[in-house]
């Protein structure tokens, strides 16, 4: 059976972490704003990603896009473009699809409950609590990763205890505590006592305005319940890019495509469809993720790749320039680059590129690419000087 609250525990939780968030809140560019879509934004924003990270680039979105008007009329491009380096890119074509669904569904017009914001694209039940709490004032909890921790630190004497809670429960006593009055406050207070004090393997119960009312401080077990899952054990991959270098330019590859590279005889494939990771972005030529110990021979991955497309290139032409390392997930990826350089000028008036391939002045300024890509290319480019 779940634990329950008592109305005294929870008046006394009410009152103390309302005082503790009025002192220690964190002044973030979302807060106090009295703005709707920008409450919208910076939740999307930091689903997996956390504050210090966001700050910047919610800035810079909100300057460009200050409506949701302003970005239901842009191209997605660019607002991947805005959103390259923040990572999980479907956040981004989520969060246009939701403005065009406003502005074309909506009449223009923000949904006004918790309710309405669940049939927004990309917005689920957090996200909804969260903007219908801070942002109109409705009484519905927004349960994240820190407010769950919170809350069941707070109900449960031990992680066996807690283990019984079930998640349909927690959104039950999680609605039950919302404060009445300030809902939105109350919801901040609790992620922000998560995020700052209630730490998921580190609670600093000592600094908790709310240690004397903790069920599992009480009982020496803080750190053990909703403790954070052991991390999944990284996978090591080994993969190659080709940067091709023409007068100033990058060839680039559009989005959704990626060359044909065969594998090398006797490698182990690990990952080979990119579509859903990098959707919408640009990116280099690259081979599949392979199992360590793959044969990453330039000449031979490369040549028939860029031969196929009319590049008359010699052997060697191709280039190793060392490598890169990159953390996608659980994935620990050991990037080979290689570079061709094409000889200007004179030369490739008579190759023709497939259609998804094209060429861009470097530094890149236009099409939208991942981190991997930009850290390949600043390898195999670095700046002068
Ligand atoms: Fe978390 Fe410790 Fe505060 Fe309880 S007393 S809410 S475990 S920080």
């Amino acid at each position: 059976m779940a634990p329950c609250w008592d109305e005294e525990t929870l008046a006394g939780l009410r009152a103390e972490l309302g005082t503790w968030f009025t002192a220690r809140r964190r002044d973030l560019p979302w807060r106090g704003r009295d703005s709707l879509y920008g409450i919208w934004v910076s939740e999307i924003m930091l689903q997996q990603t956390v504050v210090s990270t966001v700050i910047p680039y919610y800035r810079r979105f909100m300057a460009r896009f200050p409506s949701v008007e302003s970005l239901a009329g842009a191209d997605l491009e660019e607002v991947l473009e805005l959103w390259s380096g923040l990572g999980y890119y479907r956040r981004a074509r989520l969060l246009h699809d939701g403005a065009r669904h406003v502005m074309s569904g909506l009449d223009g017009v923000l949904p006004r409950t918790r309710e309405q914001w669940m049939t927004i694209p990309g917005v689920g039940e957090y996200a909804s609590g969260a903007i219908a709490s801070l942002g109109l004032g409705e009484r519905v909890p927004a349960v994240d990763a820190n407010a769950r921790r919170v809350l069941l630190r707070w109900l449960c004497a031990d992680p066996g205890q807690a283990a019984t809670v079930t998640r349909r429960q927690l959104a039950g006593l999680a609605a039950e505590a919302v404060d009445p009055d300030r809902p939105g406050d109350w919801n901040e207070a609790v992620m922000e006592l998560g995020a700052l004090v209630c730490r998921a393997s580190n609670p600093h119960c000592r600094e908790c305005p709310v240690v004397h009312l903790c069920r599992a401080a009480g009982e020496g077990q803080a750190a053990r319940v909703a403790a954070p899952d052991p991390p999944p054990k990284p996978t090591p991959v080994v993969l190659a890019q080709l940067v091709v270098v023409r007068r100033g330019r990058v060839l680039l590859t559009a989005p959704g495509s990626a060359p044909a590279v065969a594998a090398p005889s006797g490698a182990q494939v690990l990952r080979s469809d990119f579509a859903a990771l990098h959707r919408g972005l640009w990116g280099l030529p690259t081979t599949a993720w392979f199992a360590p110990g793959a044969d990453l021979d330039p000449d031979r991955l490369w040549l028939p790749v860029v031969r196929a497309a009319g590049l008359d290139v010699a052997p060697g032409r191709v280039m190793s320039c060392g490598g890169c390392r990159h953390a996608i997930t659980r994935y620990r990826l050991q990037v080979q680059v290689h570079v061709l350089r094409l000889p200007a000028p004179g030369y490739g008036s008579g190759y023709s590129l497939p259609p998804e391939w094209g060429f861009f002045p470097y530094p890149l300024a236009g099409p939208p690419v991942s981190r991997l890509t930009n850290k390949v290319l600043s390898r195999a480019l670095p700046a002068p000087g």
